[in-house]
């Protein structure tokens, strides 16, 4: 695994990526366009740190195993040990950084998993699946209502989100989460994804972005 946790400016961040913990359907209108009822609860699953690559340089995506969709989101940093559902103000204080990610997604794959009722692992775990960006530190955000997460693609705007849109807000969500199980220092949230997704292609040129925070280009390789 060549992806090391680091802020924007460049600062590492010493711990390691452990796990990195994804919801589906988090975004009412992202749920519409896949045509998915809205979960009564959190749907979450998790994707290997092994899947995590960095967004700088580019990044290369499965061939031959049907669409591979982007789905971009903001992912939360994890820098103190959360469990047995924690204090709002204990995981306020646990989040170390915020950037924005791609949730990779082969799916064609996803969809025949689901149909038959099965884990969707294949469809989210392989290598090169979470493309992850350098984090804004935690306090550098104070509304986590308010977190504008964009996706360009090829020059035109495919996702325009923002936290406020959220089925299950960020700390409310990181408290389900470590309700079920702990997270650990270096592990990432990765908090669902707004309307727009779609297939990936090589040479496809990216900007991805939380708004006013931080913004980066990158390419399908
Ligand atoms: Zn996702």
């Amino acid at each position: 695994m060549n992806y090391k946790h680091q802020y924007t400016d460049g600062t590492p961040i010493h711990y390691p990526l452990g796990k990195v913990v994804c919801i589906g359907r988090n975004y009412a209108e992202h749920a519409k366009e896949l045509n998915n009822p809205v979960p009564s609860e959190p749907l979450l699953f998790i994707k290997p740190g092994s899947c995590a690559v960095p967004l700088a340089g580019g990044f290369a995506i499965p061939r031959e195993r049907g669409a591979v969709h982007y789905e971009a989101e903001i992912a939360v940093l994890i820098g103190k040990p959360l469990s047995r559902q924690p204090g709002e103000e204990e995981i306020r204080d646990a989040i170390s950084g915020f950037a924005p990610a791609l949730d990779l997604t082969l799916r064609d794959v996803q969809a025949r998993l689901k149909e038959k009722g099965h884990p969707w692992e294949i469809a989210k775990s392989f290598d090169g699946a979470c493309v992850l960006a350098p984090f804004v530190p935690g306090d550098a955000i104070e509304d986590l209502g308010d977190i504008g997460i964009r996706l360009t693609l090829n020059g035109e705007l495919r996702q325009d989100g923002n936290s406020s849109q959220m089925l299950n807000a960020i700390v409310p969500l990181i408290r389900h989460i470590a309700g079920h199980f702990s997270l650990q220092p270096g592990d990432v949230v990765l908090t669902g994804t707004p309307a727009g997704v779609g297939p990936l292609n090589q040479g496809d040129e990216l900007l991805l972005e939380l708004v006013g925070l931080s913004r980066f280009e990158s390419r399908v390789l």
